[in-house]
């Protein structure tokens, strides 16, 4: 058996993170059994759908680089075929005309409230002859939910887990207009698509329960099921707003890269012994749907920037250049010099050193364009005294070959002779020339900006 998986999200927002996760499981099962990774754009809530959320579905999936494997299915375009089912198990006596008025299936939902019951529909048309519809009434057609004994189903993530058939009610399958419900579109594209394992969020286990019927009903095989617990933010609630950003695309502009937000959405929930930094490869050889855990992943920002900052370093120089140009480029409100891009691709191995994210790799960058400004707690550092200092210094500088080796040797002779510590000159001396307290190497960025352009910064700042 060819293993075929789906993503199936709804356009109805941008991708969540949580569902980037799903996507990134069903890839990496696929690819781990040689199979078929595909998906589907579940546009039939025609209100909710926009193309601009398929669009941002899209551009996402793309970023993270998980690429399906045949053209997506866009779930709407084949809502005839739906329709189609419904009428054939219309036909076998799987599923009968309801012609129930919104004032009854009113009543019924509070008469199951006032029992304390869940809402649901009592089944009042399901042995009735069609001969006594009530005229000029459209009926929905409905599924005939057995209701006797009780379905198990082996979650390959959840385990066994056991509902009592007469909890089901007989659903919809066709609306009153023609058009198929959400629990008919999914089954029928899962089969006709030749799905054999769903792999989803655990807020689809008790749809589980309810296709598993009407796949039955078809005679068709029922895929394997995998219900993966949702995630939670750091306080335990459910991922929201209010824990940071939910959209996958929000950290593609806060500058993650694609493989550190992979290998972090990875490690939410599913784990290889104590492994964190796991390549792609490595994780489509090692993922199964038996290491996933049971219980909900937490979102730790901490851990996903660690996993940045590490994969940043990793990176190769020039296509750190690439992307944080545009991030520096808006900053300063104007496009790069070459030679600034060659400064700062020059200064890149200290930079990287630092940056947990491409905007704090570019703000870092900065230093190598003129246009700075000291803040506060650099221009603390320029008192009376180290502007005498870095006065005299200037001398000697003018004087020093401008490389790592000798820069530092001036500066370690200058101290001495100053009698005073290296980090006492290095602190204004790293104010002056970056305008900041902390930067890479002094020495390297001294080297890198050359002699005329440093020495042109401390004078900004002693005269
Ligand atoms: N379209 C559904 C959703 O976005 C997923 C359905 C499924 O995976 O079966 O939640």
């Amino acid at each position: 058996m060819t293993v075929r998986v789906r993503f199936a999200p709804s356009p109805t927002g941008f991708l969540h993170i949580g569902s980037a996760r799903t996507a990134l499981f069903n890839y990496l099962f696929a690819k781990h059994n040689n199979g078929k990774y595909l998906l589907r754009i579940e546009d039939t809530d025609r209100e909710r759908s926009t193309p601009e959320a398929v669009e941002a579905i899209f551009k996402s999936l793309e970023w993270l680089g998980i690429k399906a494997d045949e053209e997506p299915i866009f779930q709407f375009s084949r809502y005839q075929r739906h329709a189609e089912v419904a009428h054939e198990l219309l036909k076998a006596g799987k599923a009968y005309y309801c012609y129930c008025s919104p004032e009854e299936l009113q009543t019924m939902r509070e008469e199951a409230a006032a029992n304390g019951k869940p809402p649901r529909y009592n089944g009042m048309w399901r042995d009735r002859d069609a001969s006594t519809a009530p005229s000029g009434v459209k009926p929905v057609i409905r599924f005939k939910s057995p209701q006797d004994d009780s379905l198990t189903i082996n979650d390959r993530v959840q385990g066994e887990v056991t509902v009592k058939n007469n909890q089901l009610d007989d659903m919809v399958l066709l609306r009153a207009d023609g058009t198929p419900t959400y629990m008919l579109s999914v089954v029928v594209d899962d089969h006709d698509m030749g799905i054999t394992h769903i792999i989803r969020g655990d807020d689809h286990l008790t749809n589980a329960f309810r296709q598993h019927h009407i796949y039955k009903a078809l005679a068709w095989d029922v895929p394997e099921f995998a219900h993966i617990p949702l995630i939670h933010g750091a306080d335990g609630a459910k991922l929201s707003k209010r824990h940071g950003a939910t959209s996958a695309d929000v950290y593609k502009d806060l500058g993650y890269l694609a493989e550190a937000m992979k290998n972090y959405l990875l490690r939410l929930g599913w784990g290889h012994g104590d492994d964190e930094i796991i390549s792609e490869s490595q994780a489509i050889e090692w993922f199964t749907l038996e290491s996933i855990g049971r219980s909900p992943a937490r979102f730790d920002m901490v851990k996903l920037n660690n996993l940045n900052g590490h994969y940043i370093r990793q990176s190769d120089n020039q296509r750190l250049l690439e992307l944080s140009l545009p991030i520096i480029e808006e900053m300063l409100k104007k496009t790069l010099s070459l030679h600034e891009k060659n400064s700062i691709l020059k200064g890149m191995n200290g930079l990287k050193e630092r940056a947990k994210t491409l905007l704090e790799l570019a703000d870092s960058a900065l230093i190598y364009i003129r246009t700075f400004s000291h803040d506060e707690k650099s221009q603390a550092l320029l008192t009376p005294e180290n502007i005498d200092l870095l006065k005299k210094l200037v001398k000697k500088l003018s004087i020093t070959e401008f490389s790592e080796n000798t820069l530092e040797d001036c500066l370690r002779n200058f101290a001495e002779v100053e009698q005073t510590k290296l980090g006492q000159v290095a602190a204004p001396l790293r104010v002056a020339i970056t305008g900041r307290t902390v930067s890479p190497s002094l020495f390297e960025v001294m080297a890198i900006l050359g002699k005329e352009e440093s020495l042109s910064r401390i004078e900004r700042v002693v005269v």
